[in-house]
């Protein structure tokens, strides 16, 4: 038996130092996970359960960046409100079920700096139509992904200043220490509700200051230890 036509290939992600790729399996999101985004939002950070969408796993979704180098996305069809989200981007390397916060950092295989781009416009539409999201979120080219980084080298990130500048104006500046549900409680919660597998990634969620932007911007995203990335918007 043959494929009918090429299957798609999987997603390597760069590793920080040596010659590998991590494979992507599975992409999840987490939503309103700082206080003042929440807010920003329209709603009351109040510690609910965290809760999570997905995004594509494919070529045409996700867009591994290089050190060094600025990749070029294109401006999505349908939308006029079209918005960065910094996120860190948490690699699962140890897959598992109902995992205890505690044993949680052992099932991370490292981290990464992400946008999870979103057409707001839509995703607000569905939002207050009670529809799914995915036409906001899971859209072409959503998910800008930098250089992997092993926890090994860069330990638990704590604390670290997370910032998104647009044609090098700040327009997102916080710390991971303000994340309202910790990486150890995502991995704990998620994995209650997933069986995780090695090669998923977790976007955590984005701190206040979300903001449109257009073809021809260029947005530079870091967390403090890990690989900055650059991505500019295109229009096709
Ligand atoms: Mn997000």
């Amino acid at each position: 038996m043959t494929y009918l036509f090429p299957p798609v290939e999987t997603v390597g992600l760069p590793v920080a130092g040596t010659s590998d790729l991590f494979p992507v399996r599975r992409v999840y999101c987490v939503g309103r996970n700082y206080a003042a985004h929440a807010r920003e939002m329209g709603f009351d950070p109040d510690r609910e359960p965290p809760f999570f969408f997905c995004k594509p796993n494919d070529p045409q979704s996700i867009v591994p960046v290089a050190a060094g180098e600025t990749v070029s996305i294109p401006f999505p069809p349908q939308t006029e409100n079209y918005h960065y989200e910094v996120e860190l981007v948490v690699a699962i390397g140890k897959g598992g079920s109902n995992i205890a916060v505690d044993q949680a950092t052992e099932h991370i295989f490292g981290y990464a700096v992400g946008l999870d781009m979103t057409r707001r416009d839509l995703q607000m539409k569905m939002r207050e139509m009670g529809r799914p999201w995915e036409i906001g979120k899971a859209f072409d080219y959503s998910a800008p992904v930098g250089v992997l980084h092993p926890a090994s080298t860069v330990g638990e990130l704590g604390s670290a200043a997370i910032v998104l500048d647009v044609d090098r104006q700040t327009r997102q500046k916080s710390d991971l220490s303000h994340l309202i549900w910790s990486i150890p409680e995502i991995v704990a919660n998620l994995s209650t509700l997933f069986e995780l597998q090695a090669g998923d990634l977790i976007f955590t969620g984005t701190p206040e200051g979300v903001g449109a932007v257009k073809p021809g911007q260029t947005m530079a995203a870091s967390v403090a230890g890990l690989t900055p990335i650059s991505v500019q918007v295109v229009q096709l």
